[in-house]
């Protein structure tokens, strides 16, 4: 349940004189060596970076594999399951671009693969989020050329 009424865009922007450039909402600026993760998600698939020296994998793709520091990697398809380690509800305190989207609910996800991530917890009530919920993985398509991967609760 929220404590607060959802507010506008509109109403934003004309409160803090803002111009709709103040209201863009920063994206991912892919590197070489995260750009297959990105890639992936355009297409609603999620995966990982896994060494094929030592079997490591990591999140977020780092250039090197921190275990071992070998180049050689592959990607993986990850399961889209993980379960919630942890999580905040926003509901006020962010940039300007967030404002219309509070309150919402940021989590940090232990996938399945062993690896830990930072996204949103979406399509579920607050008052049902717990430590050690299972979750999955969803596609928010947030421009033509970017999709974020989000979490929501498992239905049984
Ligand atoms: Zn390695």
């Amino acid at each position: 349940m929220s404590k607060h009424e959802p507010i506008s865009i509109d109403a934003i922007k004309a409160m803090m004189n803002l111009s709709d450039e103040d209201l863009k909402k920063p994206l991912p600026v892919p590197t070489a060596w995260s750009q297959p993760f990105w890639d992936a998600a355009r297409e609603h698939r999620l995966v990982l970076k896994r060494c094929s020296k030592c079997g490591n994998i990591d999140h977020p793709p780092y250039l090197y594999c921190t275990a071992c520091q070998a180049d050689e990697h592959e990607w993986i398809e990850a399961s889209g399951k993980g379960t919630l380690f942890a999580y905040a509800i926003n509901y006020f305190g962010v940039p300007f671009p967030f404002w219309a989207d509070l309150p919402y609910a940021l989590g940090m996800i232990d996938l399945a693969e062993g690896v830990r991530m930072i996204s949103n917890i979406v399509d579920c009530d607050f008052e049902e989020l717990e430590n050690g919920m299972e979750l999955e993985v969803v596609f928010d398509d947030v421009t033509d050329e970017v999709t974020l991967p989000k979490w929501r609760p498992v239905r049984k």
